[in-house]
C-alpha cells in the first residue's frame, strides 16, 4: 500500500510513501501523517492511496497524526479547485480547509475527572465510615446523590471537601474515577425554546423554492428582501427541513460581532438539539475552536454557524448552505487563498448536492446579474413582516449649510438630535471613516476630481502634489482651485468619529454619548458592553463606524444620522457607489425597528449622487439598473472579470521595476480579450513599511486571468525581497 502525500510548507511537491502494515486500517485520503523528508520528519496530508508507486525506492510513513482521516475528500477537491481558481499553492488551500487548532493535534481535548460509585454501597457502610472518617463519608454521599457520574470538582464543592478525599475513596474501593472529555461551549447556557411563527405567503413561497432545490438540486437561490422581511425565518425553516430529512445545515454570517445575536436565535429555535449546533468564528479560543471542529467532524453537530472560513466545516451531507448578507465584502479572504466564501458556498453546494440560499436586502451586482442570466433563481420578499413603513430619509446638502453652520453637524441634524433627547429616544450617528479621505472635493460646488478614463475619483498624493488614478495610472497636477467653479476651497475631506464625539459633547453637554469604532473597542468585551448599555437606554447617542451599521436591532432608536455620506463614495474603487448604497440602506434600516417611526438624516456634499438618491427612496431596482449600465460601459464586474497582482517590498525602485517587468511579460503572453494594466503604485502605496505596486488584469473569464498570472509568474524570477500576491475577483482594490 502506497500513498501520495502533500508535505506541509512545500511549494506543491507531492511525494510517495509506503504505508507500514499496522497503519493500513486507519489511513485514508485526508489523513494527516508524519513523513521523512531528507533528514527531518514533517507533517503532511494524504492525497491518494494506491497499490503501487512509480518510484523504485520509497520510504515508509513515520506515523499517523490522528486516528482517522481529518480532511474529507470532498473538501480536498474543493481545496484543489480553489488553488487553481484563486491562483495559490495547493498546500496553502489545503491549509485553509483544516484549521490550525486541529491540524497538528497540538491543542488537546479538555479532560476532567468524574467520579461514580465503584459498587453497591448501603447506608450502614456509610455510617461506619462517618465514624472514623467523616469527610470521606460526606464525599461519598455527594457521589451517591447523583445517578450519573459527577465531576470530581463539583462533588468536592458540594461536600465541602478537597478533591484528594475522592482519591482516598477510590483507594478504599468505594468509587471509581475516570477522566472524561469535556466540551468547551463558548455559548454555554440554557436557551428557551421559541415557537415558530406561521409564515406569510411570500415566506411560504420562498421556503417552497428552497425545499424544491433541496430535493432536486438545481441552482442557487437569491433571497432578496428588505431588513425585517423575514429572511431569517425562512432560513430557520429551511434548516428544520434539512434536519428532518436527516441532513445537515451550514450557515454563514458575515460579522463576527453579529454572531452572538444570530447564535442566540438559532439556539433558541433548535433548543432541543442545541448541543448539536456548532459555532465557528475567529474570536474563539484555540481550545474552543478545536472542540467545535471535532463536534462537526465526528458527525455530532448537525447545524454549523460561522464566519467566512466555516464554509470548509467538515459537515457531512449538507442539505442546505445559507449565506446571509451575501453582498458583504468580509466573505472575501484577504490573504491567500483569496477566496470568496459566498462563491465557495455555491461551488460546494453544487458538488455536495445541497441547496444554496443567498440572502440580502441589497444583493451584490454579481448575484443580481447571475439571476438575470438565469444562473441563480431570484425569490423576493417584498413586504416587511410587520407591515411597517420604511423610515423617512432626509438629505442635507452640506454645500449650503457648511458655510453658515461651520461644524460637523448641520442644523437639521442637530435639531433632530435635540428632539430625540427631549423625548428620551435614542440616536445613532454613523461615520464611514474607512478608506482614504484624500479625494479632492470642492467645498462650494461639490465637484470631485475624477479620472477621465476610469470613472473613479483620483487620489491626492500630497508629497508629489499630484492626483493619480489607481486603475490605469493616469496622473495630473493637483489643481489650486476647483476646475469646475474656480473656487479655491477645493480640499480633501476628512473627519473622524473622535471629532464627531467631541463636537457632540460640546453641543449636548448633558447627553450620554458613546463611541464605537476599532480604536475604542480594543478590549474583548467592550463591544458587548457598549451595546448592552445602549440597549438598556444608558446611552443617548451612539457614534460609530460601519461596526454599528449592520444587523443590530434597537427598538428605541428613532434617528440615524449619517455624518458624511461622501467618504465612501470617492475612494478609488469602481464598487464605491455600490458600497455606499448598501451602507446607507443598511444604516437606515437601524431606524424605527420598534413601534416608533424612524427618521434618517444624511449629510452630503453630493446630494444628487445616484447612490444617495436611490438609497433615499429605498429604490434598489433603480440603483441596480443604473449601476449595471455603468459597469457594462467599462466592462467592470459582473460584465468582465478582474485579477489584481500586488507586489510589495521595502525597496521602492525594485518594486516599481518588478511591476513594470511583470506588466510587460503579461502583455506579451496575454490571450485575446485580456487587458493588462501598467505597473502602478497601489492606492495604499505604503503599508507596514512596504511599498506596494499593482498590475491589473481584465478579461471575460477569471480562469483565463488566473492561468495567465500563474504561467507568467512561474517563469519570472522575482527579486528575493519582492513579494507577489494574486487576487482573483478582488473585492478591495487598495
Ligand atoms: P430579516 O432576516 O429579513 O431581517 P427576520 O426573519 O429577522 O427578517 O424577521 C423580522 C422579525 O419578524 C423577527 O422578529 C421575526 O421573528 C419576525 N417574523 C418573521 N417572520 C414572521 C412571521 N411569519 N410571523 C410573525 N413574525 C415573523
Ligand atoms: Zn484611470
Amino acid at each position: 500500500m502506497f500513498v501520495r502525500v502533500l508535505p506541509d510548507q512545500a511549494a506543491g511537491k507531492i511525494l510517495d510513501y509506503r504505508v507500514p502494515e499496522p497503519m493500513r486500517p486507519n489511513i485514508g485520503v485526508g489523513s494527516r501523517v508524519r513523513i521523512p523528508v531528507r533528514t527531518r520528519l514533517i507533517p503532511g496530508t494524504v492525497l491518494e492511496i494506491s497499490d503501487s508507486s512509480e518510484f523504485p525506492t520509497v520510504r515508509d510513513i513515520a506515523g499517523l497524526l490522528d486516528e482517522k482521516p481529518m480532511i474529507r475528500p470532498s473538501l480536498l477537491d474543493l481545496a484543489r479547485w480553489m488553488a487553481d481558481y484563486y491562483c495559490c499553492p495547493f498546500e496553502t488551500a489545503v491549509r485553509s480547509v483544516l484549521p490550525v487548532a486541529v491540524r497538528d493535534g497540538k491543542v488537546a481535548a479538555k479532560r476532567q475527572n468524574s467520579v461514580r460509585p465503584a459498587r453497591q454501597i448501603d447506608e450502614s457502610e456509610i455510617e461506619a465510615l462517618a465514624r472514623k472518617a467523616p469527610r470521606q463519608a460526606d464525599a461519598l454521599r455527594a457521589v451517591l446523590a447523583s445517578d450519573k457520574p459527577v465531576l470530581v470538582s463539583k462533588a468536592a464543592a458540594e461536600a465541602g471537601v478537597s478533591e484528594g478525599v475522592f482519591r482516598t475513596l477510590e483507594k478504599n474501593g468505594f468509587v471509581a474515577i475516570e477522566s472524561t472529555v469535556i466540551e468547551r461551549d463558548p455559548y454555554g447556557g440554557e436557551f428557551v425554546a421559541t415557537a415558530q411563527p406561521t409564515l406569510n405567503q411570500e415566506q411560504e413561497e420562498a421556503l417552497r423554492a428552497v425545499v424544491e432545490t433541496m430535493e432536486k438540486p438545481d441552482k442557487p437561490i437569491l433571497l432578496f428582501g428588505v431588513t425585517g422581511s423575514g429572511k431569517t425565518e425562512v432560513y430557520l425553516r429551511a434548516i428544520r427541513h434539512a434536519i428532518d430529512q436527516g441532513r445537515t445545515a451550514l450557515v454563514l454570517v458575515p460579522e463576527i460581532a453579529l454572531t452572538p445575536q444570530t447564535v442566540e436565535r438559532f439556539k433558541s429555535r433548535f433548543a432541543s438539539m442545541q448541543d448539536r449546533i456548532a459555532v465557528l468564528h475567529s474570536h474563539l479560543s484555540e481550545g474552543e475552536r478545536r472542540d467545535e471542529w471535532h463536534k462537526i467532524h465526528s458527525g455530532h453537530a448537525r447545524i454549523v454557524i460561522g464566519a467566512r472560513s466555516s464554509i470548509f466545516a467538515p459537515v457531512e451531507n449538507p442539505g442546505i448552505i445559507i449565506v446571509d448578507e451575501e453582498h458583504e465584502g468580509s466573505y472575501k479572504q484577504d490573504e491567500a487563498p483569496r477566496y470568496n466564501a459566498r462563491d465557495m458556498a455555491v461551488l460546494r453546494g453544487a458538488r455536495e448536492k445541497a441547496a444554496v440560499l443567498l440572502g440580502s436586502a441589497t444583493p451584490s451586482l454579481e448575484s443580481w446579474h447571475n439571476c438575470e442570466t438565469g444562473k441563480y433563481r431570484l425569490v423576493r420578499l417584498n413586504q416587511r413582516v410587520d407591515d411597517k413603513s420604511m423610515p423617512v430619509v432626509r438629505v442635507v446638502d452640506l454645500r449650503r449649510t457648511a458655510g453658515n453652520d461651520g461644524g460637523i453637524l448641520s442644523r437639521p441634524l442637530r435639531q433632530a438630535i435635540e428632539q430625540r433627547l427631549a423625548k428620551g429616544e435614542q440616536t445613532i450617528l454613523f461615520l464611514n471613516r474607512r478608506g482614504f479621505s484624500t479625494s479632492l472635493v470642492c467645498e462650494s460646488c461639490g465637484h470631485v476630481c475624477q479620472c477621465p478614463d476610469c470613472s473613479v475619483s483620483l487620489t491626492y498624493h500630497r508629497a508629489a502634489g499630484r492626483m493619480v488614478c489607481h486603475i490605469c495610472g493616469h496622473s495630473a497636477r493637483a489643481p489650486k482651485a476647483c476646475p469646475e467653479c474656480a473656487d479655491p476651497k477645493i480640499r480633501h475631506s476628512g473627519t473622524g468619529t473622535q471629532k464627531v464625539e467631541d463636537a457632540l459633547n460640546g453641543i449636548f453637554p448633558k447627553a450620554r454619548i458613546a463611541r464605537m469604532d476599532a480604536d475604542s473597542m480594543t478590549r474583548k468585551d467592550s463591544y458587548r458592553e457598549t451595546l448592552g448599555a445602549f440597549k438598556e437606554g444608558r446611552i443617548d447617542i451612539l457614534v460609530g463606524t460601519q461596526m454599528i451599521a449592520k444587523g443590530l436591532h434597537f427598538p428605541n432608536v428613532t434617528l440615524v444620522g449619517i455624518v458624511n455620506a461622501d467618504l465612501g463614495l470617492h475612494i478609488p474603487d469602481f464598487r464605491a457607489g455600490e458600497r455606499t448604497f448598501q451602507l446607507l440602506t443598511q444604516v437606515a434600516g437601524r431606524a424605527g425597528r420598534g413601534e416608533m417611526e424612524g427618521e434618517v438624516v444624511v449629510q452630503t456634499f453630493t446630494p444628487f449622487s445616484p447612490s444617495i438618491q436611490f438609497a433615499r427612496h429605498h429604490d434598489f431596482q433603480g440603483f441596480m439598473e443604473q449601476e449595471m449600465e455603468f459597469r457594462r460601459g467599462f466592462s467592470y464586474p459582473p460584465f468582465g472579470r478582474m485579477a489584481l497582482i500586488t507586489l510589495r517590498g521595502t525597496m521602492l525602485e525594485r518594486v516599481a521595476f518588478s511591476a513594470e517587468t511583470l506588466s510587460r511579460k503579461l502583455k506579451a503572453s496575454a490571450p485575446e480579450g485580456v487587458a493588462v494594466g501598467e505597473g502602478v503604485p497601489a492606492p495604499l502605496e505604503k503599508a507596514k513599511t512596504y511599498h506596494r505596486y499593482q498590475v491589473s488584469l481584465r478579461g471575460p473569464s477569471s480562469p483565463a486571468l488566473s492561468r495567465l498570472a500563474r504561467t507568467t509568474l512561474d517563469s519570472l524570477p522575482m527579486p528575493e525581497d519582492v513579494f507577489v500576491a494574486v487576487d482573483v475577483d478582488p473585492i478591495h482594490l487598495l
